[in-house]
């Protein structure tokens, strides 16, 4: 007997079939034998030593029928078995194969080459079932570690595949849509196009498909993934059904949309951008050429917004601006869009209006609607802006024309004082290029030598005297005549040109006042107006000291004016500005105080010396008690931050009367003197001297 030989374990009872077999088997020399007569012998023997085969008799002491079968195959499922049965029950025989046994054999015609050769045939059959289920189960594995779906399906759609890819991405059991159709998981837009192409494939019109489509996930989201099908062929080369993949492309469709959102909206707001306000006003404009209809182009502008970029900062114009992006938002109807074209401006398109009074109606709701207070780090603001609207086909055909002319209404709005609306008009466009005309006569005018300095005296409360002068710059326009500085100063800013006009007045005004210090007043000051944008000027402090310099004016001399919104923007850098200022030993007072949004526990970090309580404070007084009450507020809240306070605008006695009584330490108005040139400064300040 070889090592090697074949350990058969017989399971009988009957002796005498025992020994037969043992007889048959003892001439080879490939096989030993042992032989149990009871299932429970026979599984213990198992449990303790290696066995090849089983020959099993079906009926024992023990056990009866495919009873007996089950029961050891159970408990040794990797060992081939081989069932005796008796020539009545041949049927069995065939049950036990079905069940997993691998071959029978007939009591009674069994001859010794038969039972080898079953035996070895059955030891062979079930090591290539073994091996050829390793590597099913290799393949399923490398089949479901795989990040695409891999799924088959029918002629009809249905679902006789699927990885454990199809779970992971939508979270289905595989189990439980293998039999169902693919259309039960494709949303329903996507489908239509889906079915053509699935029949475009089993008509041959096309080999293979890759389309990108919507599933539903189990948690009722719809997953974007891409598709790829081909036709599965049978046997005789028509197809019985389609094999694909499918990838989640979520992520990327995510990516995707956001930078389509990013390239048509804003960032700030959310609101769409000028491109979309674009396609959406080109949209409209086609529409109603059809139609016959109207379309509005109604522009905003916030008139309060740069002062609470200035003053709050940043972050909160940016609260503010998303506040009334959403109010904006509130007040039109889904058909209508509201974008933001930068800044503070917004542009409202409303397509679809039979007429002018539509337009109407929305600008009067926005308008109120940005009326309503906001508040910012707990103060409450009234923002307000101005409207201007464009009519097409009216007041322009296209794109550029609509937000021209409706961007020229809204200016027109701000020219008249604000909070307004203004419908477009063709007069408009020559006030525009007025204005432009105007802003080009500006960049000549220092050289034509075309500005002159107006000066109003400053009076001291206690004395009466004049201690001073302010320098208010007027523009002598040889075709407009003089020309104020509320006109200049937004023109000159907007231009750049503020820089030269404003250190000419500081040179011209100093030059004048060494001249009256010459000619006997040493004691006079000469208060000059910073705008924001020349405080923001790197050399401020070299230009000023320069121009002291050259006019041997000394610096105790010089009082500049800055309004509140220019020393609160970035006020930590201004602190250091104006400690320069200071130190140099110029004195600093805010104008225009109270209009602003001064935060007081900043403005008692600066160093200034005075407050110029704001006209609109004054002009009050006698008559409105709030007014009243404000102004000698700030004169008090002025005293105790040891600040000197000057009333402007001062127009009456009775005005002047009662800041006395509060103790205003200065005053400024016309009723002591009208801003008037030097020559006449002069005079005026001989005669009450
Ligand atoms: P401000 O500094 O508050 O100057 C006072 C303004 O009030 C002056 O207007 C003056 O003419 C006017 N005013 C003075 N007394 C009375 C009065 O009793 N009643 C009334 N109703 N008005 C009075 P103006 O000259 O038109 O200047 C306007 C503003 O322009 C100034 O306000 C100042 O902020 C700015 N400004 C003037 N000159 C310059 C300049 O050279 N540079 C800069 N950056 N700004 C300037
Ligand atoms: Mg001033
Ligand atoms: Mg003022």
């Amino acid at each position: 007997m070889t090592s090697d030989a074949l350990m058969v374990l017989l399971v009988e009872d009957n002796p005498g079939d025992i020994d037969l077999i043992a007889d048959m088997l003892e001439e080879r020399e490939s096989f030993r034998l042992m032989a149990c007569e009871r299932v429970t012998s026979a599984l213990d023997y198992l449990k303790k030593h290696p066995v090849s085969l089983i020959l099993l008799d079906l009926s024992l002491p023990d056990s009866q029928g495919l009873c007996t079968f089950t029961r050891i195959h159970s408990q040794a499922p990797h060992i081939p078995i081989v069932v005796l049965t008796g020539t009545s029950d041949e049927t069995i025989g065939l049950s036990a194969v079905k069940a997993g046994a691998q071959d029978y054999l007939v009591k009674g015609r069994v001859d010794p080459e038969l039972l080898t050769r079953t035996i070895t045939y059955a030891v062979e059959r079930k090591r290539l079932e073994q091996t050829l289920g390793e590597s099913e189960e290799r393949l399923r594995n490398v089949v479901d570690s795989v990040r695409e779906v891999i799924f088959h399906v029918d002629q009809n759609c249905v679902f006789t595949f699927l990885n454990s890819a199809w779970s992971r991405i939508l979270g289905f059991d595989v189990g439980d849509c293998i039999g169902r159709s693919f259309f039960d998981y494709i949303c329903a837009e996507d489908q239509p196009r889906c079915r053509e192409l699935l029949a475009s494939l089993l008509q041959r019109d096309i080999d293979s498909v890759r389309h990108e489509l919507r599933l539903w996930r189990k948690d009722q989201e719809p997953a974007w993934v891409e598709v790829d099908m081909a036709i599965s062929p049978g046997s005789d080369g028509q197809p019985v059904g389609m094999v694909g993949t499918l990838n989640d492309i979520s992520q990327r469709k995510k990516n995707e949309e956001r930078l389509v959102f990013m390239a048509t909206h804003d960032d700030l707001t959310g609101l769409p951008n000028r491109n979309l306000f674009e396609d959406r006003l080109n949209l409209a404009i086609t529409h109603a050429a059809r139609d016959i209809r109207k379309v509005a182009v109604i522009f905003l502008d916030l008139d309060q917004f740069k002062l609470v970029n200035d003053s709050m900062g940043h972050d909160q114009g940016d609260i503010l601006l998303r506040i009334v992006a959403s109010r904006l938002l509130e007040t039109v109807r889904a058909s209508d869009t509201v974008a933001r074209l930068g800044g503070d401006e917004f542009v409202i398109v409303l397509p679809d209006l039979d007429a002018e009074d539509g337009a109407i109606f929305i600008a009067r709701k926005v308008m109120k609607a940005i009326e309503l207070p906001v508040f910012l780090n707990g103060q409450e603001f009234f923002v307000g802006g101005s409207i201007g609207i464009a009519m097409y086909p009216k007041d322009g055909l296209t794109i550029r024309q609509l937000v021209r002319n409706a961007d020229t209404a809204m200016y027109r709005s701000k020219e008249l004082g604000r909070k307004q609306i203004c419908f477009y008009s063709p007069e408009m466009n020559e006030k525009l290029l007025e204005r432009l005309m105007l802003e080009n006569d500006l960049r000549r005018a220092l050289d034509k030598n075309e500005f002159e300095i107006f000066y109003q005296p400053k009076l001291s409360m206690s004395s009466g005297r004049i201690i001073g002068f302010e320098a208010l710059l007027r523009w002598r326009h040889p075709a407009r005549g003089l020309i104020g500085p509320e006109e200049i100063i937004p023109m000159a800013e907007a231009t750049g040109m503020i820089l030269p006009i404003g250190s000419w007045v500081l040179r011209t005004s100093c030059e004048q006042l060494v001249q009256w210090h010459r000619l006997g007043h040493r004691d006079l000051c000469m208060a000059v107006n910073l705008s924001a944008r020349q405080f923001w000027q790197e050399d401020l402090v070299e230009g000023i000291a320069a121009i002291l310099a050259d006019t041997g004016l000394a610096p105790c001399h010089l009082e500049l004016e800055i309004t509140e919104s220019s020393v609160m923007r970035n006020a930590d850098d201004t602190i250091f500005t104006l400690r320069e200022l200071n130190g140099m030993g110029i004195t600093l007072s805010i104008d225009d105080f109270g209009t602003g949004y001064s935060s007081l526990s900043y403005l008692k970090r600066f160093p200034i010396h005075a407050l110029k309580v704001d006209q609109s404070f004054v002009r009050d007084i006698t008559q409105d008690a709030d007014a009243a009450a404000i102004a000698q507020g700030i004169i008090a809240l002025g005293h105790t931050m040891n600040l000197q306070v000057i009333a402007e605008g001062v127009e009456t006695e009775s005005q002047c009367d009662l800041l006395r009584r509060w103790e205003c330490n200065a005053m400024q108005g016309y009723l002591f003197g009208k801003p008037q040139p030097g020559a006449e400064a002069f005079k005026m300040l001989r005669s009450i001297m």
